[in-house]
């Protein structure tokens, strides 16, 4: 039920690859190729959207890897809003470069009600003087938690998919909160929607199962994605949440297949 009412957010990369990398990342940002979602794959998927009735959400957040690495970030920015007028529209960055953005950024971000959020790291930012910067542009900024991330929570994919897929979902706190757009389909968590960097990278072999994910040209109503939120999926077989730790202390990756698996 908590599911099923809470507050929707649709996530989305613009980019899979990070200029940060941290170990253990969900989304997989350290061993990813280099990738930029194009204009035109955007707004493909934002017409099926907003043409189908399918605007569950109440907050878009365009994310990776670092969405400001996207040399199209300001056109991303403006198309996100020419589409949804009513929601949150947010921009998930770890705060390395957005001293670096230009003026028609910033200038899009406050046009468009854009607001940023900052992850805070272990890392030489003075999140502060960050803060600052961003408000003096009159964008509005929020952090993700109040606090420097001490520990960074480390799902552990088991490759055998023996785990018990329904009770995983059921006690999961990924699953169908934070539903990621991925290649035209959604999907209910970050582990399962961008699981193709990993079989890339370490020449894996995870597969979805049809209930894992709807594909976005085919869903017909918002009822059908609130049903597929409620609905366990067979993916979930694939992570140890026995295994699964919080408090990993955060540290840059070493690249290694033992950060996502036991
Ligand atoms: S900053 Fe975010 S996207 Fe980048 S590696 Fe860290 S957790 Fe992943
Ligand atoms: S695949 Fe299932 S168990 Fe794993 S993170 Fe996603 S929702 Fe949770």
């Amino acid at each position: 039920m908590k599911r099923l009412f809470h507050k929707k957010t649709l996530e989305l990369h613009v980019t899979d690859h990070c200029n940060l990398n941290c170990k253990s990342c969900s989304h997989y940002a350290p061993i990813a190729d280099e990738f930029y979602i194009s204009l035109e794959e955007l707004e493909k998927y934002y017409n099926i959207i907003k043409n189908h009735g399918l605007i569950f959400f109440s907050s878009l957040r365009l994310m990776g890897g670092e969405p400001l690495l996207h040399p199209h970030i300001t056109e991303i920015v403006q198309l996100s809003r020419a589409y949804f007028s009513n929601i949150n529209i947010i921009i998930v960055s770890n705060g390395l470069i957005i001293k670096e953005m230009p003026l028609k950024f910033w200038d899009a971000c406050k046009k468009n009600n854009i607001i940023i959020s900052i992850t805070k790291y272990p890392i030489n930012i003075n999140y502060n003087e960050l803060m600052s910067f961003v408000k003096n542009k009159n964008i509005k900024m929020t952090f993700y938690g109040d606090n420097i991330i001490p520990n960074f929570r480390h799902i552990v994919l088991d490759e055998q998919g023996k785990q018990n897929s329904l009770h995983n979902y059921l006690v999961c706190q990924c699953g169908g909160i934070y539903l990621q757009l991925r290649q035209g389909g959604i999907y209910s968590c970050p582990q399962s929607a961008y699981i193709n960097i990993i079989n890339k990278r370490f020449g894996m072999n995870f597969k979805h199962d049809n209930n894992d994910y709807l594909l976005l040209s085919q869903i017909k109503s918002i009822k059908e994605i609130k049903k597929y939120i409620l609905k366990p999926k067979s993916f979930c077989r694939y992570c140890n949440l026995k295994m699964t730790t919080l408090k990993n202390q955060w540290e840059i990756s070493h690249y290694q297949k033992s950060e996502w698996f036991g």
